[in-house]
């Protein structure tokens, strides 16, 4: 009988990927968290938003953002090319819809670094792909101190981002999955198991159904 069992792909195209939606105060961590679960998983990639703020030292054009400005932007919107856009502080962000589109269609993951209105267009746009977590900080004082340590932004700015903090921190309850970033290690590990258990939902392997009815079979 074992030559005849079905085998359960496991293969890429028998997986839908999923639009893992990461959301959080800036600071919060979430950067360097989305950042790090890509270098550890080949299938998952990162959505690289357009913005028209300028680019902060050290950050790359294309890998970062996709930095450009207000008029390029508006043209973009106006031609349907953003999945979702937003107004944050005083700048334009959007995600661009083709690089997302491929990457789901070829059943890879992609790991959005948006905020709480991004995140609501997301899943309003596309349900059953996303899956929202929420990164916290263990408190607003160690918040407040790695905005300081970035050094780059002026006080107003900084008080500024620590009102949008708040803010952001009220629609915590919109999320699947929350994340309290206390140790950078354990809220990796606490992202890689979302992962690892939205990939099994049933709904995101749609070859199951083929494989239970040969399963099904089997008994003659
Ligand atoms: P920052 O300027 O610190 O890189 O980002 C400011 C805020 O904009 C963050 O909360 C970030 O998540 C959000 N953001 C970045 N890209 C996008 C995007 O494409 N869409 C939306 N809605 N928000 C974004």
């Amino acid at each position: 009988m074992s030559n005849s069992r079905p085998s359960a792909p496991r293969f890429r195209g028998g997986r839908r990927g999923m639009m893992l939606v990461l959301s959080s105060p800036s600071g919060a961590g979430k950067t360097t968290l989305s950042k790090r679960l890509i270098m550890h998983n080949p299938d998952v990639v990162l959505s690289v938003s357009a913005t028209t703020r300028p680019a902060r030292p050290g950050e790359v054009d294309g890998e970062d953002y996709f930095f450009t400005d207000h008029a390029a932007f508006e043209k973009q919107i106006a031609e349907d090319g953003f999945f979702e856009h937003a107004r944050v502080f005083d700048h334009y962000y959007g995600t661009p819809k083709d690089a997302v589109e491929e990457a789901l269609s070829v059943g890879r993951d992609v790991v959005f670094d948006i905020d709480w209105q991004g995140a609501q267009q997301l899943a309003k746009k596309a349900p059953r792909d996303v899956v929202r977590v929420f990164i916290l900080p263990p408190s607003l004082k160690l918040l407040e101190d790695r905005l300081r340590k970035r050094a780059q932004d002026s006080e107003e700015t900084i008080n500024g981002r620590m009102e949008r903090a708040e803010a952001e921190i009220s629609h915590w309850e919109e999320y699947d999955y929350v994340i309290v970033n206390e140790d950078f290690s354990g809220a990796l590990e606490e992202l890689e198991m979302i992962l690892r258990a939205e990939r099994l939902r049933r709904t995101r392997r749609p070859w199951l159904r083929g494989f239970v009815k040969e399963l099904m079979k089997e008994r003659g």
